[in-house]
């Protein structure tokens, strides 16, 4: 494994170990992994002659300063996780000045895709996402990219992004990876405190049961249900519980819609944002 940190040396050593004749998969990261992050790579090694992993956490798709500072990372542990898996064959974590020389003013349109739930609340994310997912892609140009059904908005504007700007990339949904007591992975569990993480824990059985509860209940009551059992437990704040046709992403009105649909949520749980999905099929 191969830890590089400047686009110079990566198309050397692209260059040097033949890459170009190879089936390239890529997966992008904003570090401190997890179980989550290696279910994608190990997908990526059963696809992909040599796997490519990014680790960058980048600054453009934060809205709230704050968030970007605490986020977390260790780059060490991450390579020693890396390592002990033995599926990836380059780890390329640059620096912002690699990424973005100068700053990038692109501006994307999704339509509604990425101004829903998450765009919604976080202004200017998706922009963000987009145009640092592009600079990856246009930098490593992999045959295939993998990306978690965790960021279940995030692959909709993802694949809306290479069918706008015709990238030649297959795009990997790879499913939600869990902790025992369903909590959805995630770099920022790490920043719960014990209290916090116990409570957590509601987010997901939310979600399963309002699966169970879709017999008896409209898509738009289910929801409502939905955001009063999550705002009882006291550590929990509902910013988003929606239930959404799973291509347009805007709001499934009935269950009788011909479309797949996927319920939504995002929650504050005292200082920390988490967002989760299932699919309701
Ligand atoms: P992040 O480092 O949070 O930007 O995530 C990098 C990639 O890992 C994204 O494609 C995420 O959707 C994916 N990912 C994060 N958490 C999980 C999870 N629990 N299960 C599957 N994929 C995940």
């Amino acid at each position: 494994m191969e830890l590089i940190q400047t686009k110079a040396d990566l198309f050397t050593y692209m260059k040097s170990e033949g890459f170009g004749e190879k089936l390239i998969g890529l997966v992008p990261t904003m570090g401190a992994l997890h179980k989550g992050h290696l279910s994608l790579i190990e997908t990526a090694a059963g696809l992909c002659e040599r796997v490519m992993v990014t680790i960058f956490v980048n600054p453009t798709q934060f809205n709230d300063p704050n968030d970007l500072r605490n986020y977390p990372r260790n780059l060490e542990k991450d390579l020693e996780l890396l390592a002990a898996q033995g599926m990836t064959d380059i780890v390329f974590a640059p620096g912002e000045k690699e990424i973005y020389p100068e700053p990038d003013t692109r501006v994307f349109d999704f339509g509604q895709l990425d101004k829903v739930m998450e765009g919604a609340h976080r202004p200017g994310h998706f922009n963000g996402v987009a145009q640092v997912v592009s600079r990856l892609f246009d930098i490593t140009r992999p045959n295939m990219a993998f990306f978690g059904q965790k960021d279940f908005q995030q692959l909709a504007v993802i694949r809306e992004l290479v069918r706008k700007m015709k990238y030649p990339i297959e795009i990997i949904t790879c499913p939600i990876i869990r902790e025992d007591d369903g909590l959805a992975m995630s770099s920022r569990n790490q920043l719960l405190n014990p209290e916090e993480r116990k409570h957590a824990a509601q987010i997901s059985k939310t979600l399963f049961r309002a699966r169970e509860l879709a017999a008896s209940m409209d898509p738009e009551k289910l929801c409502d249900w939905a955001v009063k059992e999550l705002n009882s437990d006291p550590l929990i704040q509902v910013e988003y519980f929606q239930i959404v046709d799973s291509q347009t992403l805007l709001p499934a009105d009935s269950w009788d819609s011909p479309c797949k649909k996927q319920a939504c949520v995002a929650v504050k749980l005292g200082k920390i944002r988490l967002i989760d999905n299932i699919n309701f099929d």
